[in-house]
């Protein structure tokens, strides 16, 4: 099989080339070769894509998302969307990923990830790799558990499993394990929902129970924390990276660095609602959009790209490259481009995210250079998607 030539700049994942291209051996579906045009051995008779006034980055990432499938952004539509509806919706929603230069994401929880996850591996569905924990845990009346229904309907429909004190906590980890997660999902706090007050959930000895048992499993914990309380819970418990993190402090940062926990943000979650709700709410989520990110910054903290988005009318997936524009706002160009490639690799655990020599051939073109304007990462401008070595658009 012929190789393929991908020409143009060339952002790595960490460093930026500007006249450069990259050698994919659709045989093997890795990257051949990469680098500065004439330090790069080009192979005779390969098919070449690209050339002037386009750039060639590693497939984009969302470290953080659900296959919700939902019309409308609500807790109740969320856990009573009929299971074959929400996979069926999800396959559209994947399509929109790859189409968007998405090649890898991570879903934080929902009834379908880890089906969808084995029908891609498969082949059975195109879409981008899924790193899924199945549902995610949390405590009995937690800010997922909608209180309006009985607690058996309730149970019975959520994206969550109710776990309550350390063995309730492992069994559910146990669950995960045996539907296929290959991550697992804990929330640590509530969000908003009483009246803008955020509050802790689970103890740290629940907590800890759940991170030793999944790391037993080999698997890694993504914690839901607002707050400083719930930050610092989790960090102590060992957990993996910090979703959300909001009133992240330098002190919680700090221990976040010394234990080597990702930190992601989950910007789009929040832009647009910073005038709503309750002061303390407003006041949370607007130090959040910039000061709690320069506090993970500062400190040195991997900052990783997640959305939140579930796939409503509100956040349709194919357009989570916005959490990386809104990043950028913050970290600049290049550090958000970082973000979405190098540091979500890192933090989801997959070897794709860079282009090296005998990383996994997944691949983007697009039309201008987006460490100068980063809307080149936008579904209109991205030109050709790679994935595993095969051109999928
Ligand atoms: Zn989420």
């Amino acid at each position: 099989m012929d190789k393929i030539v991908l020409r143009g700049s060339v952002f790595d994942g960490s460093d930026y080339v500007e006249d450069g291209a990259v050698v994919v051996d659709p045989s093997t579906d890795l990257v051949d070769a990469c680098g500065r045009m004439g330090e790069v051995d080009l192979p005779a008779n390969a098919q070449t894509i690209g050339g002037e006034g386009v750039s060639v980055i590693p497939g984009l990432m969302d470290a953080h998302m659900h296959f919700f499938a939902s019309k409308t952004h609500n807790l109740l539509e969320w856990v009573s969307v009929p299971e074959t509806l929400a996979a069926l919706r999800s396959v559209r929603d994947l399509k929109a990923l790859l189409r968007a230069g998405f090649t890898t994401v991570r879903e934080l929880g929902s009834k379908c990830g880890t089906y969808l996850s084995q029908a891609v591996d498969e082949g059975v569905i195109d879409g981008p790799t899924i790193i899924s924990s199945s549902k995610s845990l949390a405590q009995t009346g937690g800010d997922d558990d909608p209180l309006t229904l009985p607690l058996e309907v309730s149970k019975e429909l959520s994206y969550s499993y109710y776990c309550d004190g350390p063995w309730e906590c492992r069994r559910a980890v146990r669950m995960v394990v045996r539907d296929g997660g290959r991550v697992v999902k804990v929330y640590a706090s509530s969000s908003f929902a009483q009246g803008g007050r955020v509050r802790r959930q689970f103890t740290v000895e629940e907590l800890k129970a759940i991170v030793d048992e999944a790391h037993a499993a080999g698997l890694r914990v993504a914690a839901h924390a607002y707050g400083e309380e719930a930050i610092t819970n989790a960090v102590e418990a060992g957990v993996d990276s910090i979703e959300h993190g909001i009133g992240l402090t330098e002190e919680a940062a700090f221990k976040m660095k010394s234990k080597g926990i990702f930190y992601v943000p989950t910007l789009s979650a929040y832009v647009g609602s910073e005038n709503a709700g309750s002061p303390e709410r407003r006041a949370l989520v607007q130090r959040h959009l910039k000061q709690d990110v320069e506090v993970a910054l500062n400190a040195g903290l991997k900052i990783v790209c997640g959305s939140d988005f579930v796939g409503s009318e509100r956040d349709p997936h194919g357009e989570n490259y916005r959490e990386i524009v809104y990043l950028s706002e913050v970290i600049g160009n290049r550090l958000a481009l970082v973000a979405a490639t190098t540091n979500a690799a890192e933090c989801i655990g997959v070897d794709s995210g860079r282009i090296k020599r005998g990383a996994p051939a997944d691949l983007v073109l697009v039309k201008g250079s987006p460490l100068q304007d980063i809307m080149a990462i936008s579904p209109q401008r991205i030109l050709h998607v790679m994935k595993s070595g095969r051109i999928v658009f």
